[in-house]
């Protein structure tokens, strides 16, 4: 077992296989070259590294989580994501209260512990209505709901963690902020940044998460360090990352605009890219739950899920959104698990999990509580706030 050394006060610029590969105080230097390393001999040690931590800390237990996608319409116009609200020719869905709850049902009967209700930044229904349906799922079952629904106001976030809500998932996307405002148009409306409201949620009470997309254009290797190093100061309980992939339909995916940065400064939307942040935010943030998502799935659909796995990730998302909406909920395109049922989703999953000797979780999976969860101080967080 490899022992985290978390008292050596300087770290070698340059990783180096034989180097500690966990420290506290990294800094986006450090951070920097170990997204730019290629060597075999370093990433090995690195993939060895976060699985030892993620089996420390977080055991051998892989999550389940029942992804609800339960509507599609869109009020922001984000310009890399293929439900953004000005695409025409995309087919709106919004599932009935009653659909939404049978498929919790469903989850719930599979085993999972948790079920993640999550729709595009859709202001067509209530507060009250998605109230109720978690106080459903609630008075039936002892699921824990995450919520995933953008941009809310805290009152509503109040409102939805009175009814029963545990975790909400949103994402910063990138902790650069010029980047952030191109490819995530500013509403009129907004009170709020994503990191404002990220803290709201904290001190509401909900468990926590959020992440980035992985090689946007315009994203560098110092900006994507960077990102790393606000998971850590977020305090995250839940790390949700992915590689970014085009969507042809939208203005990033379809690559008309010149490339905004150098190709050796670009960070590559790649699997492998994806595992070493996977492994890098293990080690920054040793107790938080980090999925292996479907987007680093639809890289790699025979290992990927595995390799996210074996290299960090502690959790797996497995879709139980009817499949007649599923191919509406179009994010990207080619989404890996698109044509399973439900059913077909949780045996593969399981069988992937067996495979490599985890073992499928059970309960609700919940973040390792912390001694306190006081938000961090708006001067401690720097990025799409400013
Ligand atoms: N409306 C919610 C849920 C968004 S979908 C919200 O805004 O939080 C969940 C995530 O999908 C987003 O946060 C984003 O990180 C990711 N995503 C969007 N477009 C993507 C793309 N083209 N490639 C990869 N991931 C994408």
């Amino acid at each position: 077992m490899f022992k985290i050394d978390t008292s050596c006060k300087t770290m070698p610029h340059t990783p180096s296989a034989e180097g500690d590969v966990m420290h506290s105080e990294w800094t986006k230097e450090t951070i920097s070259s170990w997204l730019r390393t290629d060597s075999a001999e370093t990433l090995r040690k690195l993939w060895s590294h976060a699985d030892a931590v993620r089996k420390e800390h977080v055991g051998e237990a892989v999550h389940f989580r029942g992804l609800i996608e339960f509507s599609n319409y869109c009020v922001r116009d984000c310009l890399y994501c293929g439900l953004r609200g000005s695409r025409e020719e995309l087919q709106r869905y919004r599932m009935s209260a009653d659909e939404i709850v049978e498929a919790a049902l469903a989850a719930y009967d599979y085993g999972y512990g948790t079920v993640v209700l999550q729709s595009g930044q859709d202001h067509g229904f209530s507060t009250e209505w998605l109230a109720d349906i978690i106080r459903r799922i609630k008075n039936k079952t002892p699921l824990a709901v995450t919520l995933s629904v953008g941009e809310r106001s805290p009152q509503e976030f109040r409102e939805w963690r009175e009814a029963g809500a545990d975790r909400y998932l949103l994402r910063f996307e990138t902790s650069d902020n010029t980047l952030y405002h191109r490819v995530h148009p500013h509403r009129a409306t907004d009170q709020h940044t994503r990191l404002d409201l990220l803290r709201i949620l904290r001190n509401s009470g909900y468990e926590i998460g959020s992440g980035c997309m992985i090689g946007m254009p315009g994203q560098s290797y110092e900006s994507l360090a960077e990102d790393l190093l606000l998971f850590r100061k977020l305090d995250l309980d839940m790390i949700g990352v992915g590689p970014f992939i085009a969507h042809p339909d939208t203005p990033l995916g379809a690559q008309t605009a010149p490339p905004a940065l150098e190709e050796q400064d670009q960070v590559p939307s790649s699997e492998l890219m994806t595992y070493k942040v996977i492994a890098l935010a293990r080690l920054l943030c040793p107790d938080a739950n980090i999925p292996s998502t479907t987007a680093l799935a639809t890289l790699n659909k025979p290992d990927g899920r595995e390799f996210g796995l074996e290299r960090g990730a502690n959790v797996v998302m497995p879709n139980v959104t009817p499949p007649a909406y599923r191919q509406n909920y179009e994010i990207y395109p080619a989404k890996a698990c698109i044509t399973e049922d439900a059913a077909a989703c949780r045996e593969c999953m399981k069988n992937r999990i067996k495979s490599i000797g985890r073992e499928v979780g059970q309960g609700r999976g919940d973040a390792k509580r912390k001694e306190s969860h006081v938000a961090p101080a708006d001067a401690d967080i720097r990025g799409n706030t400013e």
